[in-house]
C-alpha cells in the first residue's frame, strides 16, 4: 500500500521534491484508520504540512478507499519542550474540532509579525476579533499567495473562541463550501446546509474567490450572508484578489463584499521578512546568525511560506547532518534560492501572472478571443510587457498568437488612456506588477 502511494505522491510532486521530502518516510503502523508514518525529523512534518497538507491522506484515501488519519513519528529524539508545545496544539486542535470548528491553533495573533505590509489588515482583524459582528462586516482581506491571508483569518477564529466560547465559529475554505453545496444537492440536503450555515456566529471563509464561475454556490453563498449579515454575526473572508478583480461571480455578491471594510496585505519589506524568520526559529528552536537570516530574507522575495520552507529546509539539514546552520549551509541549501535571482521577465511570465489574476487561461489570451474581459486582460498583458522587457512591438505582437505591431500599439494605447481615468486599472497593474518581481 504504502509503495503504490508513493508512487502517486511521486508523479505528483515531482522527482526532487520528493527523494528529499517524501522518500525517508516509513510507514509504522496502520490501525483504526489512522496510519503512523516514521519522518527523520519535526521538519519533515512541518515542510509536508505547509507545502502538502493533504496529499497523504488524499493518495491514501484513493488506494485504501476510505479516508485515513495521518499521524507522524520523528525517529529522531525531540526537545522536550518542543514535543510539549506541540501536543498542546494537537490537544486544543482536537478539542474545538470536536466541536466543529476547524482552526488551525498555530495561527494566532501572537504568532503573527506585523509590519508596515500587513499592520492594516492586522489591526482591522484585531478588531474584529474583540467585537464580532461590530467593528467590520464583512471584513474583506485580500494579497498575494503566502502573504497571511489563512493565517490572519484563523487568528480571528482563535480570538474570537477563547473570549466567547460559547460561540459557533466556522472557517471554510470556498473550495470545501462549493463541495458542501455540490454534495447537498446531489443529495437532496440542502435544508441541512441552510441549517448548519446560516445559525453560526462567525463565517470565516478562506480563499474566496474559488466560487468565481460557480454559479449555484455563489447563490447559496448569496443568502447565507444576507441571513448572516441581517443578524449582525461576523463575516470574513479572504481572496487573493479585489473584489472587483474576481471574474465571474454576480455583482450582487461583488458588492457584499465591498460593504464592509476591505483591507490588504501587501508583499513584507526585508525587515519584516527577517522578523518572521526570527520568530519561526525561535518557535522550532533553530539557532541562526543575523547573516543567514538576511540571506534568506534577501533572496525570498515575498512569498513567506516559501520564507519558512527555507527554514524549515536549513532545520532539516542541520537536524540531519548534525551541524550547525551557517551561511555556507545556507548557500549551500539554498542554491536554488539564488539561481532564481535576476531571472529576466518575459511574456510567458506575463502571460501567466495576468491570466492568474483575472482568472483568464494563458490559452484564450493567445487567441482571438474577444470577450470583453479577455481582451481587457490581453491588452493589460501587452501593456506591461512593453513596459518591463526589451522585446520590440512586433516581437510582444507574435507572443499573442501572431498579432501585428499596430495591435500592440493600439493596445497600449488603450490602457494609457484607460489609466488616467480609471483607479481600479491601476492598482490591478500595480498588482500585476508587483506579482512578477515577487
Ligand atoms: P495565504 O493564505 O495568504 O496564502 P498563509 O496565511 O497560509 O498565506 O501564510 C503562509 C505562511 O506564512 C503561514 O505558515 C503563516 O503562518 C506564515 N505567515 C504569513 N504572514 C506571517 C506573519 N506576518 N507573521 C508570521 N508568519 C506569517
Ligand atoms: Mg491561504
Amino acid at each position: 500500500i504504502w509503495d503504490k502511494s508513493l508512487l502517486m505522491i511521486a508523479e505528483k510532486v515531482g522527482d526532487s521534491t520528493f527523494d528529499l521530502w517524501f522518500k525517508p518516510i516509513k510507514p509504522i503502523q496502520l490501525k483504526d484508520k489512522t496510519i503512523i508514518l516514521e519522518i527523520p525529523n519535526r521538519f519533515f512534518r512541518d515542510w509536508i504540512e505547509d507545502y502538502y497538507p493533504t496529499i497523504i491522506a488524499d493518495v491514501l484515501e484513493g488506494v485504501l478507499g476510505y479516508p485515513v488519519t495521518v499521524k507522524y513519528k520523528t525517529a529522531e529524539k525531540e526537545d522536550a519542550v518542543l514535543r510539549k508545545m506541540d501536543s498542546i496544539l494537537e490537544n486544543r486542535r482536537s478539542k474545538l474540532a470536536s466541536r466543529g470548528i476547524y482552526l488551525n491553533p498555530r495561527y494566532t495573533f501572537d504568532t503573527f509579525v506585523v509590519g508596515p505590509s500587513n499592520q492594516f489588515a492586522h489591526a482591522a482583524a484585531v478588531r474584529v476579533g474583540e467585537n464580532p459582528g461590530f467593528a467590520y462586516n464583512p471584513l474583506f482581506i485580500y494579497g498575494g499567495v503566502g502573504l497571511g491571508k489563512t493565517h490572519l483569518i484563523n487568528a480571528i477564529g482563535n480570538a474570537i473562541v477563547d473570549k466567547n466560547p460559547g460561540m459557533i465559529v466556522h472557517y471554510v475554505s470556498a473550495e470545501q463550501f462549493t463541495n458542501e453545496v455540490v454534495s447537498a444537492l446531489r443529495h437532496e440536503k440542502m435544508g441541512d446546509l441552510k441549517e448548519k450555515y446560516r445559525n453560526v456566529d462567525v463565517l470565516l471563509v478562506d480563499d474566496v474567490q474559488f466560487i468565481s464561475g460557480k454559479t449555484t454556490t455563489q447563490e447559496e453563498f448569496f443568502h447565507t450572508f444576507n441571513t448572516l449579515y441581517e443578524k449582525q454575526r461576523q463575516i470574513v473572508v479572504s481572496s487573493d484578489r479585489l473584489p472587483m478583480d474576481i471574474s465571474d461571480i454576480t455583482d450582487r455578491l461583488r458588492s457584499r463584499f465591498s460593504m464592509g471594510l476591505i483591507a490588504d496585505i501587501q508583499p513584507p519589506e526585508l525587515e519584516t521578512k527577517v522578523a518572521i524568520i526570527y520568530k519561526k526559529a525561535d518557535a522550532e528552536k533553530l539557532i541562526i546568525s543575523d547573516e543567514v537570516a538576511y540571506f534568506i530574507a534577501a533572496h525570498v522575495k515575498s512569498n513567506i511560506r516559501e520564507l519558512e520552507g527555507c527554514l524549515i529546509k536549513l532545520g532539516a539539514h542541520a537536524s540531519l547532518t548534525g551541524m550547525p546552520i551557517d551561511i555556507n549551509m545556507a548557500k549551500n541549501v539554498l542554491k536554488d534560492l539564488i539561481s532564481e535571482d535576476n531571472k529576466p521577465i518575459t511574456p510567458d511570465i506575463i502571460l501567466k501572472a495576468v491570466g492568474e489574476y483575472f482568472g483568464i487561461k494563458v490559452q484564450e489570451l493567445k487567441t482571438k478571443k474577444r470577450t470583453k474581459e479577455i481582451v481587457n486582460a490581453r491588452q493589460i498583458a501587452m501593456y506591461i510587457a512593453k513596459q518591463q522587457t526589451q522585446l520590440s512591438l512586433s516581437e510582444i505582437g507574435r507572443y499573442f498568437g501572431g498579432k501585428d505591431h499596430a495591435t500592440v500599439i493600439y493596445a497600449c494605447k488603450q490602457i494609457e488612456d484607460k489609466r488616467s481615468k480609471d483607479e481600479n486599472l491601476n492598482k490591478s497593474i500595480e498588482n500585476i506588477s508587483k506579482k512578477l518581481k515577487g
